[in-house]
């Protein structure tokens, strides 16, 4: 038992309980209140990085796509993380000198390498909204506005995607994190044990993205087997030669699990025959998984939904609205026709969770996904679908589209260029044959030299045991003129390398 303290609030040396003084209370509120901004620090911290952020966006088409800046901004680790601040004049230099400008350069309409987005500003300020009012968007009694605006978004995502409008769904942090909920939700509605996993069998191609394989050994299933199913001269998965496959392992004691085909590969865009692969898998009970986490947003458009036709058959599919929806990085999205199996993979409760409201019509994110708190990830993706509408991203979408088709028409006309299949979405794979020499050697040179140069990001793959170049066109600021700038600069490359 305690002694009471009798502390008035005028005794300032006195102890108010547990040793504790009132002195001491107000010495640290006064320290502490320095989290908080006043009017005129709001002001400068408003206006100066408001002026820093257009700064950057107002410049970004002329910025290098690539910068290769000597020291790679080690120069931040000569500011450690200190007692006392700095200015936000000190830390807005140290950004811009040591991560802004440094590397990569994902905002460039002119980088064309891995999948592109760019990073919508719109969602710059749903971000700072989000973090602003800080809403909890986990569980429909924290924040129902806030739950029911993803779950708005899920269910318009499942529209895009041809689910039905009851599907599970959430916002995830992006497709690597998406695709290993959708394993981990199939693992449990198909009642997969640890003990199964050197009899269960996951149906892939060498294109499949590889955080699928790493989804697997998360979910502690490292150890099944995962089939490559040959693909046609198009990089697509044969649905003959999967059910044949499907066929032989059942004959030989294994047990037939997942198919995962790919809405556009990484790797060179290829579009998985959607429908057929349906038909494969219903015939044989797997949970039928689709990758779209860069493709699925192409159905926004006329020449993406044709490709994408058999996407919304799928038990569960992955979106990437970071990818092909443009926003910053930091969204992913998953979709399971299934709620309840969803739930069942993802639910959780704790004794301290018992008095919050539920609505069955609106699934808490949650139950759903491995997060408990979590970003307010729908703000981001919200308001600039609201304050643009739908119509500006079905035009850069076929826009993307048509991109890619002009460069794969046009690349082939420059001497020494050969190109790979007609792109389904907005990649194109394609090589130089130099007159003389290795040809992956010289391919992957040119890279280096684009890069040096830096104007355009372009990267390489292996695609049929060679080196080709990626022209992968996403970021929503690319148009005509970036395409025609790549093109100038690897005919200009290739023939400096061809007369060295
Ligand atoms: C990018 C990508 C992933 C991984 O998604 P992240 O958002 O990078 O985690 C998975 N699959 C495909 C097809 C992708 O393009």
């Amino acid at each position: 038992m305690q002694s009471k303290a009798l502390a008035t609030p005028h005794s300032l040396n006195k102890s108010v309980g547990n040793g504790v003084r009132q002195d001491s209370i107000c010495e640290l509120e006064s320290r502490a209140r320095a989290l908080e901004l006043t009017g005129p620090q709001w002001e400068e911290l408003a206006s100066k990085v408001l002026a820093y952020a257009w700064a950057h966006v107002s410049t970004v088409r002329d910025q290098p796509a690539y910068n290769a800046k000597p020291g790679n901004g080690i120069n931040l680790l000569s500011s450690p993380i200190a007692e006392h601040g700095i200015s936000i004049d000190d830390a807005l230099d140290l950004l811009h000198d040591n991560v802004d400008t440094v590397s990569l350069n994902p905002g460039s309409p002119r980088f064309l390498g891995y999948i592109p987005a760019g990073g919508l500003v719109h969602s710059a300020f749903g971000d700072f909204l989000a973090a602003i009012a800080n809403r909890y968007a986990g569980i429909f009694f924290g924040s129902p506005g806030a739950v029911r605006m993803e779950n708005l978004l899920v269910r318009w995502m499942a529209e895009v995607a041809g689910f039905p409008a009851n599907s599970g769904g959430f916002l995830s942090a992006g497709g690597s994190t998406a695709n290993l909920s959708a394993i981990v939700t199939a693992r449990e509605a198909c009642h997969v044990l640890a003990d199964d996993a050197t009899k269960v069998v996951v149906y892939v191609t060498e294109h499949t993205h590889h955080c699928v394989d790493k989804g697997l050994r998360i979910a502690g299933l490292g150890h099944c087997r995962q089939h490559r199913i040959a693909v046609d001269d198009r990089a697509r998965m044969c649905p003959e030669n999967l059910d044949t496959r499907i066929r032989k392992d059942r004959e030989a004691g294994l047990r037939p699990w997942l198919l995962v085909a790919s809405a556009g590969t990484t790797n060179t865009g290829t579009v998985d025959p959607l429908r057929s692969l349906n038909e494969v898998a219903r015939a044989h009970n797997l949970w039928y998984h689709i990758d779209g986490a860069y493709g699925a947003f192409f159905a926004l458009c006329p020449e993406g939904e044709a490709v994408l036709d058999g996407m919304g058959l799928a038990d569960s599919l992955v979106l990437d609205p970071h990818k092909t929806l443009f926003l910053p990085y930091g969204t992913g999205a998953l979709l399971v026709r299934d709620r309840e199996l969803m739930a069942r993979a993802h639910g959780g409760m704790g004794a301290y969770m018992l008095d919050m409201e539920t609505d069955p019509t609106e699934p808490s994110p949650a139950y759903l996904s491995p997060e408990l708190t979590k970003h307010f990830r729908g703000l981001r993706m919200w308001l600039p679908l609201k304050l643009l509408g739908l119509a500006p991203f079905r035009a850069a979408l076929s826009e993307k589209i048509h991109l890619a088709r002009y460069f794969h028409s046009q690349i082939q006309q420059i001497r020494g260029f050969e190109v790979g299949p007609t792109p389904d979405l907005s990649i194109v794979t394609y090589r130089y044959v130099p007159s003389h020499g290795d040809a992956d050697a010289f391919n992957r040179r040119m890279v280096k030299e684009l890069q040096r140069d830096g104007r355009v990001f372009i990267t390489s793959t292996r695609v049929g045991g060679r080196t080709v170049l990626r022209m992968a066109v996403g970021c929503f600021r690319t148009h005509r003129e970036d395409i025609d700038l790549a093109l100038n600069l690897l005919e200009d490359k290739a023939r400096r390398l061809e007369n060295k």
